[in-house]
């Protein structure tokens, strides 16, 4: 484990710790590694178990940890533990990146913004078919140590990890003209990269979620500072190398690790974030992220936050398809995907044996150890936010019926395998009740009537609807939030309008 295998010499790594995670592509392999005895670049617990520690990539380089002598109040002083949720163990150590630290790496985004915003956009592109391309080529690797960290089935790992190759293929540029009417004028969309960005991504789809921000971002000639969530950092460590492996330019691309409140805060709010933040995770951090960036006006912000999703049963689905699709939309990676649908609305004509149904089927297949990861258990998700090291494995997902109208079960987002069902009578009520939530990010619609797929659709306040299915989704179509789910769309083209300068040119055409 950790020995450098045929082909591969120490001077191919960016770092000696990644030299040794970086051949841990199984499950076996992993746990075997993170319990052997320290080594000299990581420091051990006292059974002497591995951690992995984590470092900085800022310049193109994997920065140094200070030693103990070394550092001062502003280099970082802190680490917290990585832990697996399945098992409670640590297994690595994330540091917490001081506001020193943000600035540096923000400096060297600066530096790079110049070159890297005036590079071809093809050859823009090909660095980053070369990330996807490697990214892919590691597939097991990347998967292993998301489902490590952040609790996940491996199978659902490798879906994200499928779908983070996938980000990196960003549409180019297009660019509409027109002639203004009577004028003899010629005018057109100028576009031009906004400038250094600051890029947040939450514990929940750690890799897929950074490198949807990452790869839009760069494709559109901006630099940045990524800060994934400190509790599951794991897969971002990993995508530095993929970097450095990449050719990416020193500097386009920075990662620093640690917690919202002295990394996150430091990184949004620092002037050299010329550009704008591009933040997923919850819809109080993004209050928060709006308040500390008002005053800087100039600052794009896209602002990807939470939901509590309903999912509407009309009397006239088929019985077996509809409780299925309901069923994977509420308990997917265990109900901690912003689009899950944990509020379901059935019509009275078929509630009883909708639930009846829906009961016996999540019992029978959302097993938790097999489809269903580490979560809270139910008296935690009110207590608590369902991350962190308090995460196990436990009971199958929780149901709830005849839920009392107006109670916070129905209102605030769980982020859990919890899902309440509740009964409407008509397509009016049932329109009414799923819009009556602060959030409006996704909503499923189940029906066989084509009309009403339409009629009901167009009504409901979500950013995406999805009629008969769920998390179906074309990369490049508008991505993002109604009402507090957030402000701004990415995705594709959608993209463009978070991340570049829009100037309109008007010149004669003669
Ligand atoms: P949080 O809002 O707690 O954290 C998100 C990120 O913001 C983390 O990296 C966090 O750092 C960082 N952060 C926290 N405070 C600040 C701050 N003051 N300034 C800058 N950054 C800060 O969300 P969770 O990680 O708990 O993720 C779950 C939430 O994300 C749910 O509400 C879910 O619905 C939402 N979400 C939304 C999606 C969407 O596309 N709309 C997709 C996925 C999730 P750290 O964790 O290191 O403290």
């Amino acid at each position: 484990m950790g020995s450098i295998q045929k082909g591969e010499d120490s001077s191919e790594f960016g770092s000696s710790v990644i030299q040794d995670v970086w051949l841990c592509d199984t499950l076996e392999k992993a746990e075997a590694f993170i319990a052997s005895p320290h080594h000299a670049s990581s420091s051990s617990d006292e059974g002497g178990r591995y951690k992995i520690k984590m470092q900085n990539y800022v310049g193109g380089s994997f920065t140094e940890p200070p030693s103990t002598s070394t550092t001062t109040a502003t280099a970082t002083s802190q680490y917290i533990d990585a832990v697996d949720p399945k098992t409670g163990k640590t297994f690595g150590q994330v540091p917490i990146s001081s506001a020193d630290e943000v600035e540096h790496a923000l400096r060297a985004a600066t530096d790079a913004f110049g070159p890297w915003s005036t590079t071809p956009a093809a050859a823009r592109s090909k660095h980053l078919q070369r990330v996807a391309q490697l990214i892919q080529e590691h597939r097991e690797l990347f998967a292993v140590w998301e489902s490590i960290d952040q609790g996940k089935t491996l199978e659902r790992a490798r879906v994200e990890v499928d779908r983070a190759v996938s980000n990196f293929k960003v549409p180019q540029l297009r660019t509409a003209a027109r002639v203004v009417d009577g004028a003899n004028i010629l005018t057109y969309e100028h576009r031009s990269p906004a400038g250094v960005f600051a890029l947040i991504s939450p514990w929940n789809m750690p890799l897929y979620l950074l490198t949807w921000k990452m790869a839009p971002c760069l494709a559109f000639g901006c630099t940045a500072v990524a800060k994934p969530s400190e509790v599951t950092s794991m897969t971002a460590f990993l995508l530095c190398e993929v970097f450095r492996r990449a050719g990416l330019p020193a500097g386009t691309m920075n990662v620093v690790f640690g917690d919202g409140a002295t990394t996150g805060s430091a990184l949004v709010r620092s002037p050299l974030v010329r550009g704008g933040v591009s933040f997923t995770g919850g819809t109080a951090t993004g209050i928060q992220i709006r308040r500390d960036t008002a005053d800087q006006i100039y600052k794009h912000l896209s602002l990807e936050l939470g939901g509590k999703n309903p999912t509407l049963v009309f009397g006239d689905v088929e019985m077996d398809k509809a409780v299925q699709t309901a069923a994977m939309a509420a308990f997917e990676n265990q109900g901690e995907i912003c689009l899950c649908g944990s509020r379901i609305y059935v019509q009275s004509s078929i509630y009883d044996d909708f639930v009846a149904a829906f009961t016996a089927y999540v019992q029978a297949n959302y097993k938790c150890g097999e489809r269903v990861g580490a979560h809270l258990p139910l008296p935690l998700h009110r207590e608590a936010p369902a991350r962190g090291p308090g995460r196990r494995l436990l009971d199958p997902p929780t149901i709830l019926t005849d839920v009392r109208p107006g109670s916070r079960l129905l209102q605030d987002e769980i982020f859990g395998p919890v899902a309440t069902i509740s009964r409407f009578a008509t397509e009016d009520e049932a329109v009414r009740l799923a819009n009556d939530n602060p959030n409006g990010l996704a909503a499923v619609l189940l029906t066989r009537d084509g009309a009403r797929m339409r009629r009901v659709g167009e009504r409901l306040e979500a950013g995406l609807v999805w009629v008969n299915c769920w998390l179906v989704r074309e990369l490049g179509t508008p991505f993002g939030g109604m009402k507090s789910s957030g402000t701004g769309r990415e995705g594709g083209e959608y993209s463009r309008d978070v991340f570049t300068h829009v100037r309109t040119l008007h010149m004669p055409l003669q």
